[in-house]
C-alpha cells in the first residue's frame, strides 16, 4: 500500500503521477502524519489538460477542507514541480476512496470496511450512517479556530469551545454560547465541528440552526416519520444547534428538543448551543428546558472592544492581496463598532473598490466608499455630544465651542473637539466648521493637525484626549 499504489491505478506511472508522489511527500513532511492521513492521502490526480490539473477527493467535506487549508501550498508545490500546471481544480469523486485503500476514513460506526472498491457506495468519511450528512448544514471552511481572533470579549467563549473540541470526554453539557448578533457564535460552532471532524473523523457531528431543526421536526410529523427523526438525532455524538432563541414560543418543537436533549445527555453525548440571550433571559422557553440549558457551561461573547476590532481587521486584511494601511484599519475599528460582520463587510468593500478602480486604499477613499455605512454608525456620536463632553471636561460652557474667543484655555479644547469630531463622526471639514460657530474648513484642518502634533509630544494631553474618546464611544 502507500501512496505510490494509489498512483498507478488510473494513469500508470506517468510523470504527473510521480510528480504528485513527490509533492505529497513534501506536504506530508510539512503538515505532519495525522493531517496527511486525513486530508492529503485521499487526494488523487485525475487529469491534466490545458494547464488545468484536476484532483479528486472522496467527499465534499474534504474538498472544502483542502480548499480552505492546502490549496495555496498545492498551487505553489505544483508550480515548482510542473510549470505547465496553471490552475488546480478539486472535484468530489467517491469511488477513489476504497480504491485508495483509505479505509481509515470509512471505518465509522457503520463498519465501512465491508465496502467493495469502486461501487460508489461510500458512506462519507466520518459519520454514523449518513445521518449527519443528511441533516447537518454545510460548514463554512473559513470558520475555523485558526481564523478566530481572540480578545477580552470572547476569550472565555473561545476557551470553552476549544475545550469541547479537544475533549475526550464531555467536559460540560451543554456548552451554551450567547451574545449579540455578528459577534462570532456561528463561527465558533463551526470551528468546533471542523476540529472534531478532523481529529475524530468517526464521530458524528451535526450542526444545524434551530430553525432547521424545527422545520425537520414538522416535516417528520407531517410525514408521520417521527421515529426516524428521533433516531437520527439521538444517534449523534455531538449535536450543535445554532440560534436556539428561534424556538421561543414553539411549544411542540421545544418539547421534542427537550427530549432529544435529555436522551443525548443521558448517553454522554455533547451538546453545543448558541443563542442571542442567556438561558435565563430567553423568553418563551419552558422553565424546565431553561434549567436544563443552565446545567452546563454558559459562556457569553461580549460586545467588541477597539483592540479586538483592530486585531480582527489586521487578521482579515492579511488575507487580501491588497495592502490596507494601518491608518485605515484603525479608522474602521473606531468607526464601525456595531459587530464583526459589519466590520468585515466594510473592509471587503474598501478592498473590492480599490481593486476595481486600481487605486491604493487611503483614508479618503475609505470614507468615500463607506459613506452610507459610516453615517449609520455615526448616529451614535454627534458633534453636539462631543462639544458637550469636551466642554464639561475642561470646565467650559458649550457656547465656548462656538464662540470667537481665542484664549488658549478655550481655543485648545475647541481644537480637541474639532479633532474628535473629525475622528468619531464622518462629517466633512466644512460641516464641522459650520458647527463650531461657522468656522472655515481650513481652521478645522489646522485644529486637527495641531492636536495630532500635540498627541505625539505631550503625554498628559494625549491621555486627556484618549479619555474623552473613550467616554464618547461608550
Ligand atoms: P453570530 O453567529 O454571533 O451572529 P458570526 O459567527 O456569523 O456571528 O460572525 C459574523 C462574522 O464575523 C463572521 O464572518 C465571522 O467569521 C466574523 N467574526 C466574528 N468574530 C470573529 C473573531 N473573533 N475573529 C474573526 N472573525 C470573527
Ligand atoms: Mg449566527
Amino acid at each position: 500500500m502507500g501512496t505510490a499504489g494509489t498512483m498507478t491505478t488510473e494513469a500508470g506511472d506517468t510523470p504527473i503521477q510521480s510528480q504528485w508522489v513527490k509533492i505529497s511527500d513534501a506536504l506530508r513532511g510539512e503538515v505532519g502524519e495525522a493531517a496527511y492521513q486525513s486530508w492529503l492521502k485521499p487526494l488523487s490526480v485525475r487529469e491534466m489538460r490545458n494547464g488545468l490539473l484536476t484532483m479528486s477527493v472522496p467527499t465534499r467535506f474534504m474538498r472544502d477542507w483542502v480548499l480552505a487549508h492546502y490549496i495555496d501550498r498545492l498551487r505553489l508545490l505544483w508550480g515548482g514541480e510542473n510549470p505547465e500546471v496553471q490552475r488546480i481544480d478539486i472535484v468530489v469523486q467517491n469511488d477513489r476512496l476504497c480504491a485508495n485503500g483509505a479505509t481509515h476514513a470509512v471505518n465509522g460506526h457503520t463498519g465501512g470496511n465491508g465496502q467493495t472498491p469502486g461501487n460508489g457506495v461510500i458512506r462519507s468519511m466520518s459519520f454514523v450512517g449518513d445521518a449527519a450528512n443528511d441533516i447537518s448544514a454545510p460548514l463554512d471552511p473559513l470558520y475555523t479556530f485558526e481564523r478566530f481572533v481572540v480578545g477580552k470579549p470572547n476569550e472565555f467563549a473561545y476557551a470553552a469551545a476549544r475545550r469541547v473540541a479537544a475533549a475526550e470526554k464531555v467536559p460540560f453539557n451543554p456548552l451554551f454560547l450567547y451574545g449579540g448578533v455578528g459577534l462570532g457564535k456561528t463561527h465558533l460552532l463551526h470551528a468546533i465541528a471542523w476540529e472534531i471532524r478532523q481529529r475524530l473523523p468517526v464521530r458524528s457531528v451535526i450542526y444545524l440552526s434551530a430553525e432547521k431543526f424545527m422545520y425537520r421536526f414538522i416535516r417528520a410529523l407531517r410525514e408521520q416519520n417521527t421515529v426516524d427523526f428521533k433516531e437520527q438525532f439521538r444517534s449523534v455524538d455531538i449535536l450543535m444547534i445554532d440560534d436556539v432563541q428561534f424556538i421561543s414560543g414553539k411549544e411542540s418543537t421545544q418539547e421534542e428538543f427537550f427530549h432529544t436533549f435529555n436522551a443525548l445527555v443521558d448517553q454522554g453525548r455533547q451538546i453545543v448551543l448558541s443563542a442571542d440571550k442567556s438561558p435565563s433571559d430567553l423568553e418563551g422557553i419552558q422553565e424546565r428546558l431553561k434549567s436544563r440549558l443552565n446545567c452546563g457551561l454558559v459562556a457569553d461573547i461580549h460586545a467588541t472592544t477597539y483592540e479586538l476590532r483592530l486585531g480582527i481587521l489586521q487578521s482579515k486584511a492579511e488575507q487580501f492581496d491588497t495592502l490596507v494601511p494601518i491608518k485605515v484599519l484603525e479608522f474602521l475599528a473606531h468607526k464601525i463598532t456595531s459587530n464583526v460582520r459589519e466590520l468585515e463587510g466594510a473592509l471587503k468593500r474598501v478592498v473590492a473598490h480599490s481593486q476595481l478602480v486600481g487605486r491604493n486604499i487611503t483614508l479618503e477613499t475609505t470614507q468615500e466608499v463607506l459613506q452610507d455605512l459610516l453615517r449609520a454608525n455615526d448616529r451614535r456620536i454627534t458633534i453636539e455630544e462631543i462639544q458637550k463632553q469636551v466642554a464639561s471636561h475642561y470646565n467650559l460652557r458649550v457656547s465656548d465651542m462656538h464662540s470667537a474667543r481665542r484664549a488658549r484655555s478655550v481655543a485648545r479644547p475647541r481644537q480637541v473637539a474639532m479633532y474628535l469630531a473629525k475622528q468619531l463622526t464622518s462629517r466633512s471639514l466644512p460641516e464641522i466648521g459650520r458647527k463650531f460657530g461657522g468656522r472655515d474648513h481650513t481652521t478645522v484642518m489646522h485644529a486637527v493637525r495641531k492636536v495630532e502634533e500635540l498627541l505625539g509630544t505631550d503625554n498628559a494631553f494625549a491621555e486627556d484626549v484618549e479619555l474623552l474618546r473613550r467616554m464618547l464611544e461608550k
